[in-house]
C-alpha cells in the first residue's frame, strides 16, 4: 500500500518534469524557428550578429514558455476529468499545437503588433488547422507510445531539435550568406560537416544520453538562451525613451515641423533653380509659395557630417563625425533632442546605412526607423522588443555582415514603400500629438541608381549598365572607365530618380494637405550634398569639394504669414538648427557659437540686414583630406596633403574653372586667416561642450564592406 503510494508519487514528480520539459523544449524550438523562418524570407539580407539575435529569441522562448504553462493550468482540469486525458499527453497536445500555430503563422508572416481584420482572418484559420493537427498528431503518437523503443526515439528526437535549429543558424551564417561561395570544395565539405553534426546530435540524445542528463542539457540550454538577453548592458541604457514633461508651450510655435532630405540631390537638377529643369515639377510648386534659399551650401560632401550638422547646427571640425565610423558626441545638443524637451513627439523615416543608430544621428528621436534593418527584424521577438523600446532597431548593417559579402539592401525598402510608411505615421499620430517634427530622409537619387522605368526618360539603354548603376566605387577607383555614352545614360538614370522622388514628395504633400495639416506646418527640403559628373573631371561624391557637391537645394514653407521670395546672400545647412528653435522659441547655449537663425529672412521683407557667415566645409570620406570655405562670395578649397590651395569667385565664376590664386594674394591670405581662426573657435566649443576627442561607434572594429571593397581595389 505504502509503496505503491510512493510509486504513484514519483509518477506524478516524473509527469510534472516532463510536462516542464516539454514547454521548454516546445518554446525553444518556436523561438529558433522564428529567427530562421524570419531570416529565410530575408535572404538579400545578410547582416546578423548572434549576440544581437539572443535578444528576440529570449523574449519569443519565455513568452511562449509562459503562454503555454498559464494555458495549461487554466485548461488542464476539464480536458483531465472530462475527456479523460493524461496531464502529460494534454501538455504534448498543448506544444504541438503551439509549435505548429507559431510556424505556419510565422512562415506567412501572420504575428504583428497591430491586427487588420484580413489579418484576424487568417490567423483564425491557422489556429483552427493546428487545433486539428496537434489532436491527430498526439492521437497518433499515444499508438507509438506503446511500444517503449518509438516513444523513446520521439521524446530524444523532440529534445534535440532546438540544438540542431542553433546549428542551423550557425550554418546559415557560414554558407546561406556568402562567407563561403557555393557549390566550391568548401562549400560541399562544410555541408557535409553539418550534415554529421546533425546527425551525431541525433545520435547522442538517442543512445548516449540518459534521460536526466539530457533534462539536465536541455535546461541550461534554455537559460543560456533567455539570461543572454541580458549580457549586452546597451541596451536597456537608452536615454530618452519616453516623451519628456513639457517644460513650455507657446501658442505660436508651429504645430508640426517636416524636415525632408533628399541624398545626393544636386541643386541644380531642381526645377526652381533651374529655367531649363523639368526634373521636380512638385518641388517647384512647393517652391512657389515658401522661401528659396539660392545659395546654401551642405558642411560636407557625404552624408554623414552633413547630417551631423544639419542636427547639430556645427561644422564637421566641431562635431568630429568625419569618417565612416564616428558617432556623434552625445554631449551636443540636437535639433531632436531640444524641441523633444518642449513637448515634440520626435520621429526619423530613412534609408541610409550611414543614418543608422550606431552614428547616434538618432539622438533625440522618440521613433527612429532607419534602414537597412536586420534580418531577424520580422521575427516576432524582434516586434515585441521594438514595440516596447523603441531604439531596437538597426544599427550599422555594415558591420554586422559578414565579410566579403555584397549587401543588397537597396532593394528591401524604396522611395514609394518610405512614403507610404511617413504617410501612415502622420496619418496615425496627428490627433495623438498636439505637435510633433518628422524627419524623412530619401534615399534616392544615391547610388545605386535604379528607377522604376516610367521615369526613365528619351534615352535607349545602355546594355552594359542597364536599368541598375551601382558601380560607383569602381567609377572612383578608375576600375570601370564609362564611355561618353555611358556616362549620358548614367545621368539619365540619376534624372529617373529625380522624378521617382519628386513624385513621391508630390504624394506626401499632398496627403499633408487632405489631412489639413500643410498650413500649419514648417517644412524644410534640402539635401545632404550634391553628386558630381565629370564637372571637374571627376565623379560621385564624398571626395572633393566643389559646388556639384557642396551646393544643396533648400527651400523653407512657414506656418507663419510670409510671402514667397528668393534669397539670395549665402546660407548653410548650419542655419537650420538655429531656425527650427526660434520658430519654437527654445533659447539656445553658447548662441555666440552658432550660425544665424534665418527667421528674419523668411520674414522680413529685404535681406539687407543679413551679414553671411563664413561657412567652414570639411570630412572628406574618400582620397586626400580637404577642406572648403566660402567667404564673401569667394570660395577657396584646401587639400591637406600636398597643401594645394584653389581660389574662386563665386560672383563671377559660380562653376569654379579660373583659379585666382595668383590674382589675389589679398583673398588667398585672409582665406588662410578665416580657417585658422575657425579651427581655434571649433576647439573652444569643443572644450566648452566637453568633446574630447573623436568618438567611435560601439561596432567600428570591423571594417565596413564598402571600405573592403575600396582596399581592394587599390583606392585606399
Ligand atoms: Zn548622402
Amino acid at each position: 500500500m505504502i509503496l505503491e503510494k510512493k510509486n504513484r508519487d514519483t509518477d506524478k514528480k516524473r509527469d510534472v518534469f516532463s510536462i516542464f520539459l516539454i514547454f521548454l523544449t516546445s518554446s525553444l524550438i518556436i523561438g529558433f524557428s522564428d529567427l530562421l523562418i524570419s531570416i529565410l524570407f530575408i535572404p538579400r539580407f545578410p547582416a546578423f550578429s548572434f549576440s544581437f539575435m539572443f535578444k528576440p529569441l529570449s523574449i519569443t522562448v519565455l513568452l511562449f514558455f509562459f503562454l503555454q504553462v498559464i494555458l495549461f493550468m487554466i485548461t488542464v482540469f476539464p480536458f483531465v476529468y472530462f475527456f479523460k486525458i493524461k496531464f502529460i499527453n494534454f501538455a504534448l497536445l498543448l506544444s504541438s499545437f503551439f509549435v505548429f500555430f507559431f510556424i505556419i503563422g510565422s512562415v506567412a508572416d501572420l504575428f504583428g503588433i497591430s491586427f487588420t481584420p484580413e489579418r484576424m482572418f487568417k490567423i483564425s484559420i491557422v489556429f483552427v488547422f493546428s487545433i486539428i493537427f496537434s489532436v491527430v498528431l498526439s492521437i497518433s503518437v499515444k499508438n507509438i507510445s506503446r511500444k517503449e523503443e518509438h516513444k523513446r526515439w520521439i521524446t530524444s528526437s523532440a529534445l534535440s531539435l532546438p540544438f540542431i535549429f542553433a546549428e542551423v543558424l550557425l550554418f546559415f551564417r557560414l554558407v546561406i550568406y556568402g562567407i563561403i561561395p557555393f557549390f566550391t570544395s568548401k562549400f560541399f565539405l562544410i555541408s557535409f560537416l553539418f550534415i554529421f553534426l546533425f546527425i551525431f546530435t541525433l545520435w547522442i540524445f538517442n543512445f548516449v544520453l540518459n534521460v536526466k542528463t539530457k533534462s539536465v542539457i536541455v535546461i541550461l540550454f534554455w537559460l543560456a538562451v533567455v539570461f543572454s538577453q541580458f549580457f549586452s548592458p546597451s541596451f536597456l541604457s537608452e536615454s530618452g525613451l519616453k516623451l519628456e514633461k513639457i517644460i513650455t508651450e507657446k501658442e505660436d510655435s508651429p504645430k508640426y515641423i517636416f524636415l525632408v532630405t533628399i541624398d545626393s540631390l544636386r541643386t541644380d537638377s531642381v526645377s526652381c533653380y533651374n529655367s531649363n529643369g523639368e526634373l521636380t515639377p512638385n518641388i517647384s510648386e512647393f517652391a512657389r509659395k515658401a522661401v528659396v534659399f539660392e545659395n546654401a551650401f551642405s558642411l560636407s560632401s557625404w552624408t554623414t557630417p552633413s547630417l551631423a550638422s544639419l542636427m547639430t547646427g556645427f561644422s564637421p571640425s566641431t562635431h568630429t563625425v568625419t569618417k565612416d565610423n564616428a558617432r556623434l558626441p552625445g554631449e551636443l545638443p540636437t535639433i531632436a533632442g531640444e524641441i523633444k524637451k518642449i513637448g515634440y513627439y520626435t520621429c526619423a523615416f530613412g534609408i541610409n546605412p550611414n543614418l543608422t543608430k550606431r552614428t547616434n544621428i538618432s539622438k533625440g528621436f522618440l521613433y527612429y526607423d532607419f534602414y537597412p534593418k536586420y534580418a531577424v527584424e520580422r521575427a516576432i521577438g524582434s516586434k515585441l522588443l521594438k514595440h516596447f523600446y523603441k531604439f531596437y532597431i538597426a544599427e550599422n548593417v555594415f558591420d554586422l555582415a559578414p565579410e566579403n559579402v555584397v549587401l543588397d539592401w537597396g532593394t528591401l525598402i524604396n522611395t514609394k514603400k518610405l512614403t507610404d510608411l511617413s504617410i501612415q505615421w502622420v496619418k496615425e499620430n496627428k490627433s495623438k500629438h498636439k505637435r510633433f517634427f518628422l524627419w524623412i530622409h530619401y534615399l534616392d537619387p544615391h547610388v545605386p541608381y535604379a528607377p522604376p522605368t516610367e521615369y526613365i526618360k528619351g534615352e535607349k539603354v545602355i546594355s552594359t549598365i542597364g536599368f541598375n548603376f551601382d558601380k560607383a566605387i569602381e567609377v572612383l577607383s578608375g576600375a570601370f572607365v564609362p564611355s561618353k555614352k555611358e556616362k549620358k545614360w548614367m545621368k539619365t538614370l540619376y534624372d529617373g530618380e529625380i522624378r521617382y522622388v519628386d513624385d513621391n514628395i508630390g504624394r506626401l504633400f499632398t496627403a499633408l494637405k487632405k489631412m489639413d495639416i500643410y498650413k500649419d506646418s514648417l517644412i524644410i527640403l534640402t539635401s545632404d550634398h550634391g553628386e558630381e559628373f565629370w564637372d571637374h573631371g571627376r565623379y560621385y561624391h564624398g571626395h572633393s569639394m566643389y559646388n556639384e557637391v557642396l551646393s544643396v537645394p533648400l527651400i523653407i514653407k512657414s506656418p507663419l504669414e510670409g510671402k514667397p521670395k528668393r534669397v539670395e546672400p549665402p546660407v548653410s545647412l548650419n542655419n537650420i538648427m538655429p531656425t527650427i528653435l526660434e520658430y519654437c522659441h527654445i533659447p539656445l547655449d553658447a548662441k555666440e557659437f552658432y550660425a544665424d537663425s534665418l527667421l528674419p529672412l523668411l520674414h522680413s521683407h529685404t535681406v539687407n540686414n543679413y551679414t553671411p557667415q563664413p561657412v567652414v566645409c570639411s570630412g572628406v570620406l574618400y582620397g586626400e583630406k580637404r577642406k572648403a570655405l566660402f567667404f564673401d562670395w569667394y570660395k577657396y578649397i584646401l587639400s591637406e596633403n600636398s597643401q594645394k590651395e584653389e581660389l574662386f569667385d563665386l560672383n563671377t565664376d559660380p562653376s569654379e574653372q579660373n583659379l585666382l590664386n595668383k590674382r589675389m594674394p589679398d583673398r588667398l591670405q585672409k582665406a588662410r586667416e578665416i580657417l585658422e581662426k575657425h579651427l581655434r573657435v571649433s576647439n573652444k566649443i569643443k572644450k566648452l561642450f566637453k568633446i574630447t576627442k573623436e568618438k567611435k561607434s560601439d561596432r567600428d572594429k570591423k571594417k565596413s564592406d564598402r571600405l573592403n571593397k575600396l582596399e581592394a581595389l587599390g583606392y585606399l
